[in-house]
């Protein structure tokens, strides 16, 4: 492994990678001998193992099953499938089966919200689980068959591409935005982007122009071009859907990134769950390099620059574009503090231009069609198109591509959502909980802006089951650098389940908006700052949800405060009625 990789300790987890799915976990043995190799100590290494959920120190099953953890699975009946498929193989959840032969567990979305229930085996997609489904490979497990053996349609992963607009319909052919770029020259595509209005596809909305100007000025010359394809937010699948389809014309984007800003190296990094794009993508590179749209002397322009496939490892924080920066450099997948941000001291302290799938997608269009043919659509503060990951409770979940501007309400309607709607959370959990009553509010900027996820919950969903699903999602993918992040996202965790298993009084709805608001607003990176946004936002759209799960008492302790004080009464030789508390606290 080492051999393939050589020893630049930025290459751990692609060496770690290698290593877990030769031995289904990466053993102490092979710590010390990665350790040696890199110059790094081993303790770093046991760290970063610790950090990723999909790297182990301890094995796994031959076959290593997950479950997603969504909420669109699980209101696709993912728990009663899970049970089931657990009684089936014989394995609790969580836990590897006596002969090592199967492993079962949950994680985070897997990305495949519009096919549903999901799962992985051995890191590769398993969609529309089902009974029969879960049977047949639960046979194929116990005959030992290898996952190359088992039935294609199980791993069978579709666009779902409902509504393709103007970036969707006509996908560029290889080569024709490169070719536009140097016919205009530099100066003049940058223009064309800055008119275009294109804005950081990710969620944050960054203008791509200024981004790229910015890098493209910093005075160290060694710079680099990074694709975020870590969508993790619970509800987002359009970058899957982009690199299954749209890869030539997203490397396109790269590319004509590079020759602005001046890079020669750029990276694609590819989330865990997606595994099942990296053979494809890797054909799609050599494919480029062949047509000499990759490689040295690109277009014979003078253009060198290439990209490399980095797997991320199942941690929702590598979406951040310096904890993804961290995870390309072998480390922990920590936000770093900014300033300096990445266009200045981003990879190895480079200055790195580091945007989402969608960006580059749409910003290689831009450079052939020109900018004023994307500004002309959306509204003035948000041109252009949107592509939506649409989920939940509708008749046909899948992609979307929308005009800024659009009304929610027209995007229920297309997408065949029936008209007994609780709320849609638009942005994934991070994002923002709409009520039925707000479907008159636009896609923008402006009013609300998505990274592209858009969840639908009708009547018959219940928004605290909603809330609890998001809330132990930010628990449990809290990098736990900053205090006020790993441990308030654990009591916000705490405090909403002793509310929702009915032990929740008055007091404790005010302790758990206060607390909401410590985390929001003492948390270090975007993920801490929005981990509260679910039930704050449910707070206000629908405090009767949480009252009638109350008590009618003013506080209720989470646990027996009086079998706690049984060894203080030991102590003290005491059990009178004295020395008993009395929880006779009412109306
Ligand atoms: Fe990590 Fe959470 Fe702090 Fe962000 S806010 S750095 S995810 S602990």
């Amino acid at each position: 492994v080492i051999d393939r990789y050589g020893t630049s300790s930025d290459q751990l987890l692609p060496i770690l990678r290698d290593i877990q799915s030769e031995f289904q976990h990466i053993p102490a043995e092979a710590i010390e001998c990665v350790a040696l190799s890199l110059d790094i100590p081993r303790t770093q290494i046991i760290s970063v193992i610790e950090f990723y959920s999909f790297l182990h120190s301890t094995p796994q099953g031959k076959y290593a099953l997950l479950v997603s953890d969504s909420i669109t699975d699980h209101m696709l009946g993912k728990q009663d499938l899970m049970s089931y498929m657990a009684s089936q193989l014989k394995v609790s959840i969580g836990e590897l089966r006596t002969d090592g032969l199967v492993s079962l567990n949950n994680t985070s979305c897997s990305g495949m919200c519009d096919q549903g229930p999901a799962g992985l085996v051995n890191g590769y997609a398993l969609t529309n689980l089902d009974r029969p489904r879960i049977d047949a490979i639960v046979k194929l497990i116990e005959q030992n068959i290898p996952v190359q053996q088992w039935p294609s349609e199980f791993f069978m992963v579709k666009d779902n591409i409902y509504l393709p607009g103007l970036l969707l319909q006509d996908p560029i052919a290889p080569g024709d935005a490169l070719k536009a770029r140097f016919q205009k020259g530099l100066q003049q595509t940058l223009t064309e982007i800055d008119v275009s209005g294109l804005r950081g596809r990710g969620g944050a909305g960054f203008k791509t122009a200024m981004k790229w100007r910015f890098c493209s000025e910093e005075i160290e010359t060694e710079r680099y071009v990074v694709c975020n394809a870590d969508e993790g937010e619970p509800g987002t699948f359009k970058d899957r859907v982009l690199l299954n389809t749209y890869a030539h014309q997203v490397f396109e984007g790269m590319t004509l990134c590079a020759s602005i800003i001046g890079a020669e190296q750029g990276f694609l990094y590819l989330r865990g769950e997606y595994l099942h794009l990296y053979d494809k993508l890797q054909n799609i590179l050599q494919q480029r390099r062949h047509s000499g749209l990759l490689g040295n002397n690109i277009l014979e322009q003078g253009l060198n620059f290439d990209i490399e496939i980095r797997m991320g490892c199942g941690a929702y924080i590598c979406g951040e574009e310096s904890a993804l920066i961290e995870s390309l450099e072998g480390k922990r997948g920590i936000p770093r503090n900014r300033p300096p941000y990445p266009v200045s001291q981003g990879y190895l302290n480079k200055p790195t231009v580091v945007n989402n799938v969608e960006t580059f997608f749409a910003a290689s269009k831009i450079a052939l069609e020109g900018g004023q043919w994307f500004a002309d659509v959306g509204t003035k503060q948000s041109q252009g198109t949107k592509i939506l990951s649409i989920s939940g409770d509708c008749t046909k979940p899948g992609i979307y591509e929308y005009p800024f501007g659009t009304s929610i309400k027209q995007v229920l309607h297309d997408c065949g959502a029936a008209s007994d709607i609780l709320g849609i959370q638009i942005g994934g959990p991070s994002g923002t909980f709409i009520a039925e009553n707000e479907v008159h509010r636009t896609l923008a900027f402006e009013d609300l802006a998505t990274g592209g996820s858009f969840i639908i919950f009708n009547q018959s969903r219940n928004i605290l089951d909603i809330v609890k699903n998001f809330t132990h999602f930010f628990a449990h993918e809290s990098c736990g650098f900053c205090t006020p992040c790993r441990v308030g996202t654990l009591l916000l965790k705490k405090q909403l389940d002793k509310i929702t298993e009915g032990y929740g009084s008055a007091g404790d709805v005010a302790a758990l908006e206060e607390l909401c608001q410590l985390v929001k607003n003492l948390s270090h990176c975007g993920l801490g700052q929005t981990a509260a946004n679910p039930i704050l936002s449910t707070l206000e759209r629908y405090p009767e949800s949480y009252q009638q799960r109350l008590k009618k008492i003013s506080y209720e302790p989470g646990f027996d405060l009086d079998a706690s004080l049984e060894t203080a009464r030991r102590l003290a030789n005491r059990n009178d009625a004295g020395a008993h508390l009395a929880q006779v606290e009412e109306d």
